[in-house]
């Protein structure tokens, strides 16, 4: 008996253990491989937040999705498969029946190149669960040459991906 009390013990441990990531810092890259600066992705109760500012960007009016796939791989960055949608929606923040988690408000960004980022995403999370963004195959931020007009499938006629970066457990910000 005493043994499977230590059993217990020890996975008791191992879940307090478990990591509870509040905050990521997401390095945004273009096409080139240009850094363009880096995106806060932090827990919140109102869902995850997205923070920061870039520099380097073509002016005016982007589209900004969390995608479902795996990593960033340039030029085209189509390895980042397509927007998150664990709860199997249609594209689109106007789409009767949307969203995607992952679609976000466009990004202005200014005559130049710059943009701050001050977006939330109320449908995702950094904690474990179906709306987790830590999936096996991972997820990533990605940044259209177009606008998204919240409404076309599959992804709001945004046009081809110009900038991606890498959501990973690997670039927590502070002691969670
Ligand atoms: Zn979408």
């Amino acid at each position: 008996m005493k043994k499977n009390w230590i059993i217990i013990s020890l996975l008791f441990l191992a879940g307090c253990m478990e990591e509870n990531i509040k905050k990521v810092e997401v390095e945004m890259f273009n096409a080139a491989g240009d850094s363009l600066g880096k995106v806060k992705v932090a827990e919140q109760s109102s869902g995850v937040k997205l923070s920061g500012e870039l520099k380097g960007l073509p002016a005016g009016e982007h589209a900004i999705h969390i995608h479902d796939g795996g990593k960033c791989k340039a030029p085209d960055f189509k390895s980042a498969g397509n927007h998150f949608n664990p709860e199997k929606k249609e594209h689109g923040l106007l789409h009767p029946k949307g969203a995607h988690a992952g679609d976000l408000p466009n990004l202005i960004v200014e005559d130049d190149g710059s943009v701050k980022l001050d977006l939330i995403a109320p449908n995702v999370s950094l904690k474990n669960g179906k709306k987790s963004l830590f999936t096996r195959k991972g997820s990533t931020i990605v940044i259209d040459e177009g606008k998204d007009d919240g409404m076309t499938q599959p992804a709001g006629d945004s046009g081809k991906r110009i900038a991606c970066g890498d959501i990973s457990k690997d670039k927590k910000v502070g002691q969670n």
